[in-house]
């Protein structure tokens, strides 16, 4: 047995250690993430149609022999496979294949092969279908249940997953989850298994399971139950805790301020007297500041930092991706020089020499400032004297992340600043966000500028083109995104470079450079560092770039095929821009003709600015079973819950709860080991 092999799956079939890690890169951590892993979508492959009866731009599986198999050359050499059956032909094009895929395929072979059916120049294909070789003659086996398409990530299958999912419901034990009061929520929700099978492997004749299906709903109620019993216990439990004291702490914290090259806004002090209040109380602070991008968060979480520090505390000030610690050091370093307090960085890229002498003096207990990316802190480097932990872009972190970092030493428990840039409306608050007081940015600083929203057919791109090339001569920079609209990374990567060599043609003058995720973390990270230095006047990058990247100087962005993607990917894209001084603006280009739905989802983004509002309307034009939207950009990492489609059943969240909890303990400590993991204990609030 590998040592390597994380605890939850030492007792389960076919995952090592490797299949672990990019089961991991999924967000999936124990075998409970599989089942709730949700489908993209379903694949009929429950029956077969005749070649002759193919239409284009629909899915089909198909049985066909093997006319012709060529590798047709070219500057990227093809392989292209004739298929016919009585009623007709069709064309398998393969722009990517192994030798062991061409060999996999024979003159005179059956094939039973899925995809979806294309017009191209010589009639019909199935570009990159999924296939394999099935006995002549024979009468092929279909599937019984539609076939769920998951959420992938580079080195996993869907047969993979869909094998790890089957496993995952065999270890399932569905016994304390099945029967808690339900009635008193909902009649007629399946229990758990019923629920989650409805959901991975619908029968046909059900039909695909929609966005109300009364499975989902009750996942969805399971889950956000789940969250908040976590953080009801979390709160009483707290009430029980002690915090250190960081009264004295508030001398330091004047320095700072005087040091800020600004004046704060009114809601900036306002947040921070809230701040300051709490530090100065008996119980561990747990408060939200939630501020809109470019509010002034970092600022207020300074002061924060310089009053636990001040009291000779340490301070953990956590971001969910190197480049954001990057950040965050670099506009922290100069308010704590002024004030003589020691800043650090610790992330994956710190060398190791520099890391070991880094984790020496955080052991010895030295009053400092460690930024770093959360994942390196929690695990690496406990600080001995932590006093306070902030958390930038709280949202991007889940409940239990966030209820793990609330266990100090046993004299005292550290306080907890998280912020978040992502509105979050009033009973949501009181659901999943209970164990938090809530401080908030409602005013941007002085001299900010909106971001102009404008739609436009990619026809006009030559224009744009053009429009760049005067905007960078004028000393501003701009991203071009080429959203992931294969289903394959490679394709998506081979699209933007492509892309990215066509704008460096036209746009001689410019440094163009491009970033995605096929590129490994540390090439990433480079690209972006002289993209932030300036060095780089236009950035093609594939949807990578969303992370929270701070480039005042950027003011265009441009996202291709922007009818594909979903509203709130779009907003978080636009958020890119707008940060500086001078105005900025935003480009969708889209491909015509729009559907009517697309242009309503597109025209939705340019008249608002409200995440919240973007949410609801992404819901109202979702497409016929969309469980899930586009990519959830979404709150507190649920992973079932959709807080706009479920926010009836988030008023219903508290009460249930509320009963729960005093008859019967054990369900709630399995509802939330089944949706929260181990990390999270559950103790009777
Ligand atoms: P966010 O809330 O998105 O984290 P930041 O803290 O990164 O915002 O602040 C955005 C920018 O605004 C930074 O360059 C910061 O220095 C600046 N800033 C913050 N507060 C003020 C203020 N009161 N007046 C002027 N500029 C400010
Ligand atoms: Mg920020």
């Amino acid at each position: 047995m590998s040592s390597d092999l994380p605890e939850p799956w030492r007792e389960f079939p076919g995952v090592g250690p490797k299949l672990a890690e990019r089961l991991a890169a999924l967000g999936i951590t124990r075998p409970e993430g599989l089942l709730t892993h949700l489908p993209l979508r379903y694949e009929d492959r429950t029956r077969i149609t005749a070649l002759g009866d193919l239409r284009p731009g629909t899915n089909a599986q198909v049985v066909g022999e093997a006319q012709s198999v060529q590798i047709v050359a070219g500057r990227r050499p093809m392989l292209v496979v004739l298929l016919a059956d009585e009623s007709g032909f069709v064309c398998l094009r393969f722009f990517h294949f192994t030798s062991r895929m061409r060999q996999a395929f024979r003159r005179g072979a059956h094939y039973l092969c899925f995809g979806e059916v294309r017009a191209g120049t010589n009639g019909l294909e199935l570009v990159h279908p999924g296939f394999r070789a099935v006995p002549r003659g024979r009468p092929v086996a279909v599937e019984s249940r539609l076939t769920p398409v998951y959420p992938a990530a580079a080195g996993i299958t869907q047969f993979q997953l869909r094998r790890c999912v089957e496993s995952a419901f065999a270890a399932l034990d569905a016994g304390r989850l099945a029967g808690y009061a339900l009635a008193s929520v909902q009649n007629g929700w399946p229990d758990l298994r019923e629920a989650l099978e409805r959901i991975h492997f619908p029968p046909p004749e059900a039909g695909t399971p929609q966005t109300d299906d009364p499975a989902l709903m009750r996942l969805a109620f399971d889950e956000l139950l789940a969250h908040h019993l976590a953080l009801r216990a979390s709160r009483a439990s707290r009430a029980r805790e002690s915090a250190p004291d960081l009264s004295v702490g508030a001398r330091l914290a004047a320095r700072m301020r005087a040091a800020l090259p600004f004046a704060l806004t009114e809601a900036q002090g306002r947040s921070v007297k809230e701040i300051t209040a709490d530090l100065a109380g008996p119980r561990p602070m747990r408060r939200l500041l939630q501020g809109d991008v470019g509010s002034g968060k970092t600022a207020v979480a300074a002061l924060a930092a310089a009053q636990a520090i001040g009291a000779g505390f340490q301070v953990a000030f956590m971001a969910p991706t190197e480049l954001l610690a990057e950040q965050h050091l670099r506009s922290l370093a100069p308010w704590c020089r002024e004030t003589g307090i020691e800043s650090g960085l610790l992330t994956a890229s710190t060398p190791a020499a520099d890391r070991k002498r880094l984790r020496k003096r955080i052991q010895a207990g030295e009053p400092w400032l460690l930024v770093g990316t959360h994942a390196l802190i929690t695990e690496g480097a406990a600080l001995p004297r932590l006093g306070l932990a902030i958390v930038d872009e709280q949202h991007r972190f889940g409940v239990g992340q966030r209820l793990a970092l609330s266990s100090g030493s046993d004299r005292f428990s550290p306080h907890q600043l998280v912020m978040t840039a992502t509105p979050i409306p009033r009973t949501l608050a009181m659901t999943l966000y209970a164990d938090l007081d809530v401080s908030t940015l409602d005013e941007l600083p002085p001299g900010r500028r909106p971001v102009t929203t404008a739609v436009m057919n990619e026809e006009r791109r030559a224009e744009l083109v053009k429009r760049i090339g005067a905007l960078v001569a004028a000393g501003q920079q701009a991203y071009w995104v080429c959203p992931l609209i294969e289903e394959s990374e490679v394709l998506a990567a081979e699209a933007a470079e492509k892309t990215a060599e066509a704008l460096a043609a036209a746009l001689p003058d410019v440094e163009v450079a491009l970033v995605h995720g096929r590129l490994k973390e540390t090439e990433k990270n480079e690209i972006m560092r002289r993209f932030m230095a300036g060095a780089i006047g236009l950035l093609v990058a594939t949807t990578v770039i969303e992370v929270g990247v701070d480039v005042p100087n950027a003011s265009l962005m441009v996202v291709e095929n922007a009818e594909r993607l979903g509203l709130a990917q779009l907003h978080q894209l636009r958020g890119r821009v707008g940060r500086g001084e001078v105005a900025s603006h935003c480009v969708l280009l889209y491909r015509g003709p729009l559907s009517a739905r697309a242009r309503e989802r597109l025209a939705a983004l340019r008249s608002t600015t409200d995440g919240f509002r973007i949410a609801e309307t992404d819901l109202k034009l979702r497409g016929p079973g969309e469980l899930v939207g586009k990519r959830q950009a979404g709150l507190a990492q649920l992973r079932v819950a959709d807080l706009v489609r479920d926010r009836d059943l988030l008023a219903k969240v508290a009460p249930v709860a509320g009963k729960l909890a005093g008859t019967q303990p054990e369900t709630c400590a399995a509802l939330v080991r089944f949706w929260l993991g181990e990390a999270v204990r559950y103790a009777k609030a």
